[in-house]
């Protein structure tokens, strides 16, 4: 398995399969057609249908700029490789000098046809929870020891870096108000959630508000094109910074505490990403919250130095139900259903964990098991609810 690093970047959202992976693509191509004059650039799949919405069009043509770039949004074509499919072709003097393909694979990741690079290593030794529990286990290790033993050395720094921009979004998502940009002309919320717990006397209101306001600021921020932290994807990079900021606050956690906490939380989404996927666009948004829930809830457990079997058990409730959860992004942009369900499951996250915590010795299925489902479930799932943005509520919203 990579590093867990690979499963948080740091970037402008407000997609990492629609923005952020098609503005590497554009680059790396801009880079290797170092003559060319002009790009055509042709999208097929998801990111036809809500390539537009998603801001796909605004992200390729900064990415080629000063070249000019024409978009082609072709929704007829069939993906028979990967749901995010472009082409580019590249022009000089009005002739074709080069194509290249390239598949953005869901959390930012692209994969380039016919290249063989940005292959990078695997440094742990297990796959999947189950032989990551049983080697702990036999070693005497927790979580977040196992990963300093396998992890890239700086891992630690690059984890102060992301939990940094968390707070930063979380910040810069707090200090607006008024409407998100877009035709949906959405309110902002996170600011109102805020301020209005603050008022409000009952505690047990105040902190669900607290958890929901900072998953909105981060999913705000992110539907706003500002910087985010993909945890696993830009969609969902509310749910984790939320659970862990509530739970700073709360407990005053330190930085090391907070640096054990998102460690554990990118082992779960990197065996996610091993063994399944964390793409809307490939399994629906079961892949992206449900995942991102789940590394919050092992966070959440991580932060009350809940054991492996405690952790584990509180990842696989929050990732079980979220199965079969669809993506239907209205317009195909990324605010109806995605801001609120980042809330949703920050909240689901936290008592995922307080689930687990009550009711260990008592559970019958793995992580490992529900990793499995998710990703027969996201296949199964018809492709019009795996960001096409033509089914669902966006096919009813009006
Ligand atoms: S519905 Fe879920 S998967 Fe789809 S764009 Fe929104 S957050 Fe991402």
């Amino acid at each position: 398995m990579k590093s867990i690093c690979e499963i948080y970047k740091i970037g402008n959202g407000p997609s990492s399969s629609h923005t952020m992976g098609p503005q590497k693509a554009a680059l790396f191509v801009k880079n290797k057609f170092m003559g060319a004059d002009e790009f055509k650039v042709i999208l097929y799949g998801s990111l036809a249908f809500t390539g537009k919405g998603h801001l796909t069009d605004i992200a390729i043509s900064r990415a080629l700029e000063p070249l000019k770039s024409t978009i082609i949004y072709d929704t007829v074509t069939p993906c028979t490789i990967h749901p995010n499919t472009m082409d580019f072709i590249a022009y000089k003097e009005g002739k074709i000098v080069g194509n290249q393909r390239v598949y953005s694979i869901g959390g930012g990741e692209i994969r380039i046809e016919g290249e063989i690079q940005n292959i990078t290593p695997e440094i742990y030794p297990h796959n999947s929870f189950g032989e990551i529990a049983e080697y702990c286990k036999k070693n005497d290790l927790t979580l977040p020891k196992y990963i300093e033993k396998f992890e890239k050395p700086d891992y630690k720094k690059y984890l102060s870096e992301v939990w940094d921009a968390m707070e930063a979004a979380i910040r810069e998502g707090l200090s607006k108000s008024g409407d998100l940009p877009g035709p949906l002309k959405i309110r902002r919320n996170a600011r109102n959630l805020y301020y209005k717990r603050i008022l409000n006397e009952a505690a047990e209101i105040t902190e669900d508000r607290l958890v929901c306001a900072y998953a909105y600021a981060v999913a705000e921020t992110n539907a706003s094109s500002g910087t985010i932290v993909t945890a696993p994807t830009c969609g969902s990079s509310g749910v984790l910074p939320a659970v862990l900021k509530y739970s700073k606050t709360r407990n005053h956690l330190t930085k090391k505490e907070i640096i054990d906490a998102l460690a554990v939380a990118g082992l779960i989404g990197t065996i996610i990403k091993t063994n399944a996927s964390i793409s809307g666009a490939d399994c629906g948004c079961q892949a992206e919250i449900g995942s991102a829930c789940a590394m919050a809830a092992a966070a959440a457990a991580t932060i009350e130095n809940l054991g492996i079997d405690q952790t584990e058990y509180a990842a696989e409730i929050a990732l079980e139900h979220h199965l079969g959860l669809t993506c239907d992004p209205v317009m195909g942009i990324v605010q109806i259903p995605c801001i609120e369900r980042n809330a949703v499951a920050a909240m689901r996250a936290i008592n995922a964990k307080i689930l687990a915590s009550l009711l260990i010795g008592s559970r019958k299925i793995s992580l490992d098991m529900v990793i499995k489902t998710m990703y027969e479930t996201g296949k199964d799932i018809n492709i019009g609810y795996r960001e096409t943005g033509n089914s669902g509520l966006a096919k009813l919203y009006k």
